[in-house]
């Protein structure tokens, strides 16, 4: 069967592909720590699970509009207020099924054949997909690891060319969990400006930050990019809410009026359902992201101090998300059984055939060098996984 050419230019998520080949090997009997895809391993809180139920009982089970429901967009408008300053109306909200498919959306209405769109590395592996899949051209600005992964003006500036339509901006980092400061913003805000840039912005680690750092995003930093920035978070992450599927936008109406014209030629609204319990989440006791976010903190300082332990490793201290991103290329050349392990791609087939640990290469994000554990997973499952890793790199020859 001759398949639409489109999908040749893209590979399958490497997140997801790495969880379902984790889960299989469970599934067939290994025992196998998952450090692979990056989901919160908490409950859903209880006022969005009954919120679900009631949904269910009392009928909410029908289309609604595209966009989201009032409910929903009201408690998305309090939230952007109450936690990021930002003001927005309704016609300014999009709700879609997941901050992947709001960011799908946004590469579709935004984006097109010609166009340049710049993501910072280390980078999520699907921004490029996504920019990919509209027919533009991912540009990647390389952050260096001295430098803490951080993009600077400077570059930001070298990089915009006569083609750049956009930026993506994501902080804290999926994958190298850094945190930009409100005057780093400031200053990439500037450069934003100046070049007349759309910024997309990915917040949806937004409540996982520590060391009490203040979460800013460049909006903040820079109120007169508000025209051109589009305020892409999820409840996915905050709310440990990864299967609802609920994602929204925050952003100018002729935007948000394309994304729900190209939602109503795709997916329809999102599920009736689970955009009453993102509307409880959002507006429910906050108490539970708190405590969600501390017990991530005590695991990053643990696993941090763990794998800078291991000879050959060394791990950077995130501000926020779940992952951390060790530096592991002084590994490479050394072999396993006469085969060599010369790339991110082959240390984490090794630690997940020989030791049992799922982890996602780092070519996936753009940095070789490195692999890509996420720490949301109990306290017991990571002590062991590190204990499997330090012992699988004592193996190689
Ligand atoms: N952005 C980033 C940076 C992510 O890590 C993820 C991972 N899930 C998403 C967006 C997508 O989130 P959702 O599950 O809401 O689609
Ligand atoms: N965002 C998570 C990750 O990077 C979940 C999987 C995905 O959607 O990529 O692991």
């Amino acid at each position: 069967m001759k398949l639409a050419s489109r999908l040749d230019l893209i590979k399958p998520s490497a997140t997801l592909l790495i969880t379902a080949k984790a889960n299989a090997l469970k599934a067939a009997g290994r025992d196998i720590i998952g450090f692979g895809a990056g989901e919160p391993d908490f409950d859903t809180p209880m006022t969005a699970r009954q919120a679900a139920i009631k949904a269910i009982e009392t009928g909410f089970t029908k289309y609604t509009p595209v966009g989201g429901i009032d409910e929903l967009k009201d408690a998305i408008i309090d939230k952007f207020k109450r936690d990021n300053g930002l003001s927005y109306k309704r016609s300014e909200i999009a709700v879609s099924c997941g901050a992947k498919h709001t960011l799908y959306n946004l590469a579709q209405v935004l984006f097109e054949e010609g166009d340049e769109v710049l993501i910072p590395s280390p980078y999520w592996v699907s921004y490029p997909d996504l920019v990919l899949l509209a027919g533009a051209r991912p540009v990647i600005v390389e952050t260096r690891e001295e430098e803490g992964f951080k993009l600077k003006p400077d570059r930001l500036d070298r990089a915009v060319t006569g083609r750049t339509k956009a930026l993506i901006l994501n902080s804290p980092s999926n994958p190298s969990g850094v945190a930009y400061s409100k005057e780093e913003l400031s200053a990439l805000g500037e450069v934003a400006a100046r070049r007349d840039l759309i910024v997309i912005t990915d917040d949806v680690y937004e409540k996982i930050i520590y060391d009490g750092l203040e979460f800013a995003n460049i909006l903040n930093a820079c109120g007169e990019l508000k025209d051109k920035t589009l305020v892409v978070n999820a409840v996915s992450k905050a709310y440990a809410m990864t299967g609802w599927r609920i994602g929204y936008l925050g952003g100018p109406e002729e935007i948000v009026a394309a994304v729900v014209k190209l939602q109503s030629q795709s997916t329809s609204n999102p599920t009736s359902i689970a955009q009453k319990a993102a509307a409880a989440a959002l507006n429910g006791d906050q108490a539970v992201v708190v405590e969600m976010a501390k017990e991530f903190q005590r695991r990053r300082d643990f696993i941090v101090e763990a794998l800078n332990g291991i000879p050959g490793v060394s791990c950077l201290l995130p501000q926020g998300a779940f992952y951390v991103f060790p530096r592991v290329s002084n590994l490479y050349g050394r072999s396993f059984q006469g085969k060599i392990i010369g790339n991110s791609a082959a240390l984490a087939v090794y630690l997940l055939e020989e030791t049992g640990v799922a982890v996602v290469p780092g070519g996936e994000f753009g940095h070789d060098e490195h692999i890509r554990l996420s720490y949301a997973t109990s306290m017991k499952n990571i002590e062991e996984g590190i204990r499997r890793i330090r012992a699988g790199v004592e193996r190689l020859a």
